[in-house]
């Protein structure tokens, strides 16, 4: 790697953690906040959301890829869309165009500062008993710090969707395609993307570790066990499932067979549900299970 695109990939202060999970396909994580994914085809890059917008992601992508890149959106959520505007095409699901273009979410980014500061003053105390005792924690696992004056500057723009895609769409990259399968119930304009035949699976936030958020003000919990099931019915495509949030983004198949069972047993109301809050401060009820956990309204 030249040493441009060295300081690319570290970003301010070492911001981005970036490491191939196959050829052509990377990881582009802002640790502890949310994870970008990159397929490069023969023809054009898809870049699978465009993170926080607290750094710059183009600059990561081009020391990747020299093709031309298409954007694709798990969903608007604005921790997905932040480096969008950086982009001139961008493909989202159908039922996320117009709340992409009105940048309602906008109003959470102030919510979210105190989590994150937060999140970051507990790592400090995790970090040091890593250090000591468990050595666990590797550079993509280090959660990392928001920058001083954040709150002044952050400003995600609302963006305009080139295109929309439903269920069973492809798109094609040149030599390799992402197959575009709904998986509402975090979101109502969820998507999860098959990298057809090469058994990945990019989770969106329809799959995380950690806390699953069924508990947005456009989830639903009964939805979102219908999508984990129908993934869980195609586990046996996968051997990688790559996931958004925590500090664990990338799991096995079987994931979606335990959380397709967990997350039905919450809709059902067979889970034990005990107080929590969420990274935007609301009080939430959370079920915990081995790996994730899920979150619904209190
Ligand atoms: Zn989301
Ligand atoms: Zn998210």
């Amino acid at each position: 790697m030249t040493t441009e695109a060295h300081r690319a990939r570290e970003g301010v202060n070492g911001w981005w953690a970036v490491d191939a999970l196959a050829p052509g396909v990377w990881r582009i994580a802002e640790p502890g906040h949310v994870a970008s994914f990159l397929v490069e085809g023969d023809r054009r890059a898809a870049l699978i959301d465009t993170g926080m917008g607290i750094h710059p992601i183009r600059p990561v992508v081009s020391s990747l890829t020299d093709r031309p890149v298409v954007v694709v959106n798990t969903h608007h959520h604005f921790d997905h869309v932040g480096g969008n505007a950086e982009f001139d095409e961008i493909v989202i699901h159908a039922a996320g165009a117009d709340r992409l273009a009105a940048g309602a979410s906008l109003d959470l980014v102030p919510r979210y500062l105190p989590y994150a500061e937060a999140a970051a003053a507990a790592f400090t105390a995790y970090e040091a008993a890593d250090r000591t005792w468990f050595h666990q924690l590797t550079d993509d696992r280090r959660v990392r710090p928001l920058p001083p004056g954040l709150a002044a500057s952050w400003n995600i723009r609302p963006t305009r969707a080139t295109g929309t895609v439903v269920d069973g769409d492809e798109i094609d990259l040149g030599g390799r395609a992402l197959r575009v399968i709904e998986g509402p119930g975090h979101s109502s304009d969820g998507i999860v993307l098959e990298l057809a035949g090469e058994r990945i699976l990019f989770g969106g936030d329809t799959v995380n570790t950690g806390p699953t958020y069924a508990c947005t003000p456009d989830s639903d919990v009964a939805v979102l066990a219908g999508s984990l099931e129908r993934l869980a019915s195609m586990a046996d495509r996968f051997d990688l499932v790559a996931c958004c949030h925590w500090l664990v983004t990338v799991v096995g198949p079987e994931m979606l067979r335990s959380q397709a069972k967990g997350i039905r047993d919450v809709a059902e109301g067979r889970a034990d549900l005990t107080p929590a809050v969420d990274c935007l401060g609301v009080a939430v009820r959370e079920a915990r299970f081995d790996g994730y956990s899920v979150l619904v309204p209190a």
